[in-house]
């Protein structure tokens, strides 16, 4: 492939809710990378940042909405993924940080 590199997609620290994935980004198309899901705008519409369960739908959004993507904590032979669904904490960078 010769795509201009401005044509690619770079990683986001964000990871699919589906099937825990990493989201790609290009312009405002998020995407994951393993399922191919699509979200516009912003990456929440396909990770885990914007996760709502049916179950959760009697909770208070603040609960709700409190698991999102992050930086694993502890990467393992059993879960070395970099990006995982954490609970709770701080929101990972929106485009991949610094
Ligand atoms: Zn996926
Ligand atoms: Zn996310």
């Amino acid at each position: 492939m010769n795509e201009p590199i401005e044509h690619r997609y770079s990683l986001t620290d964000h990871c699919c809710r589906h099937c825990l994935g990493r989201v790609l980004v290009r312009y405002d198309t998020f995407i994951c990378s393993v399922c191919e899901v699509e979200s516009r705008g912003s990456p929440s519409g396909i990770c885990a940042c914007g996760m709502t369960s049916a179950k959760g739908d009697g909770l208070p959004a603040a609960l709700r909405s409190a698991y999102r993507c992050g930086i694993n904590p502890a990467p393992s032979v059993i879960n070395p993924a970099r990006i995982v669904v954490l609970y709770g904490g701080q929101v990972a960078q929106p485009l991949g940080g610094p």
